[in-house]
């Protein structure tokens, strides 16, 4: 048996923050992951002002990129239609998983957590706190992480099921390698390209990133929609290369973990419902569970880590509660069009709209300027509709 003070399960950007957290701050870290890396994983990679952010406050240095990844450029559209390119907008940064996760990873293995990734869990039991690896090896734990993304193991151990289908997100997307890609072409987002939800192209130096995403109970048809969207752009959408997963979007767990056991990122449902953006919330909540793990075995009381991670995480929690309130003004069919054309008029809502999805204000300096435009919005969705 091997005796760690933290173990993190999963080395996305949630555990790989997490592990490099608490490994500076001189805890014994075990960090696992089934996979090896580098490692696929189905996302956009845009990278929001938020996850910038909290890059730079967790691992003490600016977030590395090419000058190509910055856009500051955005093309909207809603239904086939152009609704304004903004070229003043945020910066907003492009990577690949691939690359970006590897380099986090790595980050944290280079500070001293134990590597064992490319190692699958067989088994968790909490009660006598240690997690099996597929090979047979027993590693012990005073805090275990939950990072193990949307399908999490460590929830279903909690809870039961990793998430409710109701209300969960679905993406599909297409890397466009090789096709004649400029990389200095605006970020494109088509609003209504699934049914709550949107369409995005993204631009990269290597590639470019195409999909929709919405929620899964409201599109029973994803495929359908990724394929209209595909024809909208004139690509061919073949379907053996397009690929789907699950988005947790807004449907956060109110209560992350059970005592010793917390859950971070995706596996805690920490995936904006408006924007989809889930990175910057995954590092964000990995460091924040990491310091709840320092103050509790700090304190001697391993089962105390869950109340400091929930007071830490009140504010996240907070926000995407207020996005899901706004959601149905953005996303409702009925209030739709009146919101497009309101979205098409209003250079300010625009920009609260880029603002938002480069991480730069929050939503609840956003839900009261929303407020005060619901009569009209409401006024333009009833002429819309008669
Ligand atoms: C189509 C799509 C597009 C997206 N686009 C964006 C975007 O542009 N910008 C953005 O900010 N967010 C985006 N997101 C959301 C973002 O991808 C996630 O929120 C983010 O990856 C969450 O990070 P994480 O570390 O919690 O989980 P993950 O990145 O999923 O990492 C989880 C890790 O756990 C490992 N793991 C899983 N199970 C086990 C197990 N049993 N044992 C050991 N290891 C395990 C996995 O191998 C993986 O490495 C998108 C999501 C989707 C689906």
């Amino acid at each position: 048996m091997q005796r760690f003070d933290v173990i993190v399960v999963g080395a996305g950007p949630a555990g790989a923050s997490a592990a490099y957290a608490a490994t500076r701050a001189g805890l014994r870290v075990a960090l696992i992951d089934r996979k090896s890396f580098p490692r696929e994983k189905l996302c956009g990679g845009l990278i929001t002002g938020r996850a910038r952010r909290h890059y730079a406050e967790i691992f003490g240095h600016a977030m590395p990129f090419e000058p190509q990844d910055c856009k500051t450029t955005v093309d909207f559209w809603f239904r086939g239609r152009p609704m304004g390119l903004i070229k003043d907008a945020p910066a907003l940064y492009t990577t690949m998983r691939w690359d970006m996760d590897a380099m986090l990873c790595g980050q944290a293995l280079g500070a001293g957590a134990q590597d064992f990734t490319g190692q699958a869990v067989a088994e968790i039991d909490h009660d006598a706190r240690t997690v099996m690896l597929k090979g047979g090896a027993v590693l012990d734990y005073g805090v275990l992480i939950g990072a193990d993304g949307v399908h999490s193991q460590v929830a279903r151990a909690l809870f039961g099921q990793p998430f409710d289908r109701q209300r969960i997100g679905f993406g599909l997307e297409i890397e466009a390698r090789g096709a004649p890609s400029d990389p200095a072409a605006p970020i494109r987002i088509d609003l209504a390209a699934a049914q709550w939800g949107y369409g995005w192209v993204f631009p990269k130096r290597c590639s470019t990133t195409v999909g929709v995403g919405g929620l899964l109970s409201e599109n029973p048809d994803m495929k359908r929609a990724m394929a209209d969207y595909c024809a909208v752009l004139g690509l061919a959408s073949e379907e053996a290369s397009v690929k789907g997963q699950f988005l947790p979007f807004g449907d956060f767990r109110p209560i992350p973990g059970q005592g010793a056991v917390l859950l971070v990122g995706d596996a805690a449902g920490l995936v904006d419902p408006i924007t989809g953006e889930g990175i910057g919330y995954a590092m964000q909540s990995g460091q924040l569970a990491a310091k709840a793990a320092i103050a509790a075995l700090g304190a001697g009381r391993p089962q105390t880590a869950l109340s400091h991670y929930r007071r830490a995480l009140r504010p996240v929690h907070r926000a995407l509660h207020m996005a899901r309130l706004i959601r149905p003004v953005i996303f409702l069919p009925a209030l739709e069009p009146g919101f497009a054309r309101a979205f098409q008029r209003s250079s300010t809502l625009r920009h609260d709209y880029l603002r938002l999805m480069a991480g730069e204000v929050e939503y609840g300096q956003i839900l009261a300027r929303l407020v005060l435009r619901l009569p009209r919005l409401g006024i333009m969705a009833l002429r819309a509709r008669f």
